[in-house]
């Protein structure tokens, strides 16, 4: 018999959403309750410098960081919702193999 095993966590688990970068390896950390007012924290590293976004890396350049936004807002705005329903948004993972 296999056994599987997943990790499971509510939204109001997640603490910050890490950004790393993918040419220097350095993150940044945006704590659930400090979402920046503008996407300008989504242009560039602010460790190494490098732009995030290409030209022509995306069809749409202001759409895209603006998602990203709305998604911080709705981690931030979750744990008010669910303490006026009847359920709880759950996410599954894989548990991470040694
Ligand atoms: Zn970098």
């Amino acid at each position: 018999m296999t056994s599987e095993h997943n990790i499971v966590a509510s939204l109001t688990d997640i603490k910050a959403v890490l950004l790393q970068c993918d040419h220097c390896g350095a993150r940044k950390s945006i704590p659930r309750e400090k979402i920046p007012q503008n996407s300008g924290f989504l242009d560039k590293c602010e460790i190494c410098g490098t732009d995030w976004w290409p030209e022509g890396s995306y069809k749409n350049p202001t759409e895209f960081p603006n998602h990203i936004v709305s998604f911080l807002e709705t981690m931030r705005d979750i744990r008010t919702i669910e303490n006026m329903v009847r359920f709880t948004v759950l996410l599954e993972f894989d548990e991470p193999t040694p």
